[in-house]
């Protein structure tokens, strides 16, 4: 099968006034991410995930999707942005404002990918649907012959139809549709929101654990949960799972110590928590048999987890940035790269023999025992990166609260 030609049936075009109304981010197709350069020109989902990121740019009501412009000019904009590096930079696609494998979305999808695998880029390029994807689908992943397609499957496992309106069930027969037929491209689950006493018991561990085995890669991770979130929760009665809010996403400590119980196979000493990670970088990396390409390598509370091959993959790859300026240089994708310490490692304490207490850089760690809401500084030096998609540089402190009973 070759990669689909132009889309019969287009979506709408919205209008330079409606385009005007909108938040400047959401206006803009190509957004600057930690992880890379966001495409989102199609905007808009009926799915009404509470926890959804379009709160954060005031899209949760547009529920019919529109296009901001062709898909054409949207690959144009993106190729022609000052942080774009061929075959470098890492590409997420429709992963702001709408579902990319929508029946309505998807003809742009694979439209746009078609145009990227043209021009020759072999970067990576991400997809990240809890929808349906059929086999038919699958073939034209696997027709692209230079992106670098990875295809990130959400799912949650919450039955609390408030908040995950879409049966789980979808995303789990297409992670296995995916992984059964994968051939050029790869697939992970993405098992995220994890939220306690939504889908933190035994049997959500334990079903989630069971589907790694379709995919090529897992990563885990908690909820984000902004105020823009935490309003909708409460507008709508629903369940607030925190107290408070946070910049970034909140995963309890003692659910991330049962996941790596879960996963722990204590035979291997090569894959000792099997292809687990805590950063989506690092598993669609490890995927493609590649080295993290998000500047994660160094730090503890990420790489400890990490199977042997993938860590000398990473510690080969990795190359002292030039030394901090007072103004950061974009990075080889247009990151400003972090500090190192002259000797070339991380400049926080690397590996030290204590456990990994917090989950990662872009994780607030939230103790599900400790008894009063406080924050401690940690002292570790700055991290690398910030919250999936976010633009702002991660926390410097963990904090340690309890979360707040879920209302049932
Ligand atoms: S070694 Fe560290 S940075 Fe590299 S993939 Fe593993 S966890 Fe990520």
């Amino acid at each position: 099968m070759t990669a689909p030609a132009r889309p019969r049936r287009l979506l709408p075009l919205l209008t330079a006034q409606q385009i005007a109304s909108l938040q400047l981010d959401l206006a803009d197709p190509v957004e600057y991410r930690k992880s890379g350069l966001s495409l989102n020109h199609v905007i808009g989902c009926p799915l009404d995930c509470s926890y959804c990121i379009r709160h954060i740019y005031a899209n949760f009501d547009m529920k019919i999707p529109r296009r901001l412009m062709s898909d054409e000019d949207a690959v144009k904009a993106l190729t022609g942005h000052k942080y774009f590096r061929p075959h470098v930079t890492p590409i997420q696609l429709f992963n702001k404002a709408t579902e990319p494998m929508l029946p309505v979305v998807k003809p742009h999808t694979f439209n746009t990918l078609r145009l990227l695998d043209e021009q020759g880029l072999t970067n990576h390029a991400l997809i990240i649907t809890r929808w349906r994807v059929s086999e038919e689908d699958t073939a034209v992943f696997n027709a692209f012959q230079n992106i670098k397609v990875t295809v990130l499957v959400t799912y949650s496992g919450i039955s609390d139809s408030g908040i995950e309106p879409v049966d789980s069930k979808i995303a789990a027969a297409s992670l296995k549709t995916l992984y059964a037929n994968a051939d050029r491209y790869r697939t992970v689950l993405y098992w995220r929101p994890i939220v306690p006493g939504l889908n933190d018991s035994d049997l959500h561990l334990n079903t989630a654990r069971e589907l790694a085995d379709h995919a090529h890669a897992a990563v885990f991770t908690g909820l984000f949960f902004r105020d823009e979130i935490a309003d909708y929760y409460k507008a709508h009665d629903l369940p607030s799972p925190y107290e408070d809010t946070a910049r970034r996403k909140i995963m309890p400590e003692d659910t991330e110590a049962r996941i790596l119980d879960l996963f722990r196979r204590p035979a291997d000493s090569a894959e000792r928590w099997g292809p687990l990670f805590r950063k989506t970088s690092c598993a669609v990396a490890y995927a493609h048999g590649l080295a993290d390409y998000n500047g994660h390598y160094g730090i503890r509370e990420l790489c400890d987890i990490c199977p042997k091959r993938q860590l000398g993959l990473c510690a080969a790859a990795w190359r002292a940035p030039p030394s901090p300026t007072p103004t950061p240089s974009p990075g080889p994708w247009g990151r400003a790269p972090r500090s190192r310490s002259p000797n070339g490692r991380s400049s926080r304490p690397a590996w030290p023999n204590t456990p990994a207490t917090s989950c990662s850089t872009d994780t607030v760690s939230r103790s599900t025992t400790a008894p009063t809401p406080t924050a401690s500084a940690d002292t570790a030096a700055p991290r690398s990166g910030g919250t999936e998609g976010s633009k702002e540089p991660p926390p410097r402190e963990v904090l340690r609260v309890a979360p707040s009973p879920v209302r049932r």
